[in-house]
């Protein structure tokens, strides 16, 4: 085994949540709302490991579906008596609003596990690393280092998926640990090209709406934003989730620097998504009732107003970091 100084110091907190497991017969898995892959891949990805090492126990990982991630696997539906005596662990949740399914409350123990940074403890035990790439990363080391803790093809599969939606397929947030977790998932017999085939594909009405983006994106002073109405989500039929795939357009545009995703809700506010190559994104999120991590954020917006406000303040965000960035070059 590999440990490095943060491993060993997190082994402890990991001992304590696997004493907690092998206390209860029923383990109930929630993550956040409108999941990314790294939420539904460490969440399916602990159920995969808990449930090869303790088959008389019943696991269930539950949350709404998601139409673009029905792919990676389903959920259960679970009645709430199932809540009584069970472990509920929330996985990749920052804070409590954001749970899906309220009846997170009803289990008789609640873990956290997380690698946002941990702005909002809540939990009876808390296993939170802001430093991992992903919770697929963490679950990865917390299968394979603890016994009687198992990875199977079937965990891996959906570990893997987490770790390269995280880190956008390798491109950010990597260390070397998340290297090691990836050397661990290839042992076991996943079809890799197809995940990654599945993870970069987007349909044709996708692509056709991405000439719109490309099109009437704005990109000022190293800020790019675009907003995207009801309407113009509609006249695109996109669907639930569809405009996921946007915001990862502006990273390739060597103009842009931190970017932005207004998508209107159906009460008339915004979703918004935000981005970042250098500049802190979270504390400006956090401006707007939202958080996640530096480089990658979500907030609220209510009206346009707000929306002109979040764009202000990415671009003084931006002219601090690219003047920083020019002094350090002289
Ligand atoms: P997204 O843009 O939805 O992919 O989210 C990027 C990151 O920000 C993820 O880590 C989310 O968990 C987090 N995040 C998104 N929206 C919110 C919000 N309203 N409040 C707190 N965290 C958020």
């Amino acid at each position: 085994m590999i440990f490095n100084s943060a491993r060993l110091k997190d082994m402890d907190i990991q001992y304590q949540i696997l004493r907690q497991i092998e206390k209860y017969q029923t383990i109930i898995i929630h993550r956040h709302q409108r999941p990314d892959p790294d939420a539904v891949g460490s969440q399916l990805g602990l159920k995969n490991g808990l449930q090869a090492a303790f088959p008389e126990k019943n696991i269930y990982a539950v949350g709404k579906e998601i139409t673009g991630l029905a792919w990676v696997g389903s959920m259960d539906i679970i009645p709430d008596s199932t809540y009584e005596n069970a472990l509920v662990i929330v996985i990749d949740t920052a804070n409590v609003a954001r749970i899906d399914d309220d009846r997170f409350k009803n289990g008789d123990k609640l873990i956290k596990i997380d690698h946002h940074p941990n702005d909002e403890p809540y939990g009876d035990l808390m296993w939170v690393e802001p430093g991992r790439s992903s919770c697929s990363e963490m679950v990865t080391f917390f299968l394979d280092d603890n016994i009687p803790l198992l990875l199977t093809d079937e965990a891996a599969r959906n570990l893997y998926i987490g770790i390269v939606g995280d880190t956008g397929r390798f491109m950010y947030a990597s260390t070397p640990e998340t290297f090691i977790a990836v050397s661990k998932l290839y042992h076991f017999s996943i079809d890799y090209e197809r995940v990654n085939r599945e993870m970069s594909s987007i349909s044709l009405v996708q692509a056709r709406f991405s000439g719109k983006v490309y099109d009437e994106m704005k990109v000022e002073d190293h800020v790019g934003w675009i907003t995207l109405t009801k309407a113009e989500i509609e006249a695109g039929h996109l669907g639930n989730e569809g405009t996921n795939f946007v915001v990862g357009m502006f990273g390739s545009i060597k103009e842009v620097l931190v970017w932005a995703n207004f998508i209107e809700n159906d009460d008339g506010s915004y979703r918004v998504r935000l981005r970042s190559k250098g500049p802190n994104v979270n504390e400006i999120a956090k401006l707007h009732n939202g958080g996640g991590h530096d480089m990658a954020s979500g907030a609220k917006a209510k009206d346009q107003t707000e929306i002109d406000q979040i764009i202000k303040e990415l671009k003084e965000s931006a002219n601090i970091f690219s003047t920083s960035l020019e002094k350090t070059a002289k």
